[in-house]
């Protein structure tokens, strides 16, 4: 599969046929807490021609409101609805599924803003020391447990120990490390699963043919892009090399071709010079 360098006709292209771009943010947009050379200017270009723009990132560390916060401190417009991060999104889809009982947060205070949103009961954030004796540890009846938790959420957590991984036996590391003695396969929210697409594609009734994804890594951002049905554009600021590209052009494992971008581009400000 071909993954072209964006030109001025290809470019021309993209502006025709998409109306949607969702944006990747950590390494597209900013770097920690700076912005992305020309990024900003790209964005403001776009929605001059009348494109919506969304924010779709795997980063739990804050909410909703937070993250336009921080679009706007960085000179990226963004209102609530245009954003979707993980917290957002798993408190969504919990609240889809009707759960009776409680959620057992392995996680940090901006999920537990977020499950409060939907009047989800929840427990688990902040520290959980270890009780008693070192000999305690891992004997069961020494932990309480919560008959009532009906459903485990994992997400960015900064005092994950023992007790937390105990307790949810049922991001990423932490979700391998629980899923196992859990022995549940869990729903990862995350790119690239497609629930945060799937939620952004219903509440704004979005044409995957007529969406662009930008992000700078393949093994997420343009995979979710590629399963779902939506045009990708990967940018060279971030996670993946072209070098990468190349790898997952030589493979012959079936699945790689959907790590594989349509288009690339050095950064957003090169697209946004040819737009
Ligand atoms: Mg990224």
């Amino acid at each position: 599969m071909a993954c072209r360098k964006v030109d001025r006709a290809i470019a021309r292209k993209i502006i025709d046929s998409i109306d949607n771009f969702l944006f990747d943010c950590d390494g597209v947009l900013w770097e920690a807490s700076k912005e992305i050379p020309g990024s900003a200017d790209t964005i403001a270009a776009l929605r001059k021609l009348g494109k919506k723009i969304f924010y779709i990132t795997n980063n739990s560390g804050k909410t909703r409101s937070q993250y336009v916060q921080k679009c706007k401190s960085l000179g990226f417009h963004a209102a609530e609805e245009d954003v979707i991060c993980t917290g957002h999104a798993a408190a969504q889809y919990i609240n889809a599924q009707n759960l009776k009982g409680k959620v057992y947060c392995v996680g940090n205070t901006s999920m537990g803003v977020e499950l409060d949103s939907f009047g989800i009961k929840h427990f688990g954030i902040g520290p959980d020391e270890v009780p008693g004796s070192i000999e305690q540890i891992g004997i069961q009846q020494h932990i309480n447990l919560d008959p009532e938790v009906s459903c485990v959420l994992v997400g960015f957590d900064p005092h994950i120990n023992y007790m937390k991984m105990t307790k949810a036996a049922s991001t990423g590391a932490v979700v391998g490390a629980i899923k196992i003695p859990a022995r549940k396969e869990p729903v990862v929210v995350g790119k690239p699963n497609s629930v945060m697409f799937d939620l952004l594609k219903k509440e704004h009734n979005l044409d995957p043919s007529r969406c662009m994804m930008v992000g700078d890594s393949c093994h997420t951002d343009i995979f979710v892009a590629q399963k779902c049905g939506m045009s990708s554009l990967l940018v060279l600021t971030g996670v993946s090399s072209l070098e990468d590209v190349k790898r997952y052009q030589d493979q012959s494992d079936p699945e790689s071709k959907f790590n594989i971008p349509d288009f690339y581009c050095t950064d957003l400000k090169e697209f946004g010079n040819l737009i």
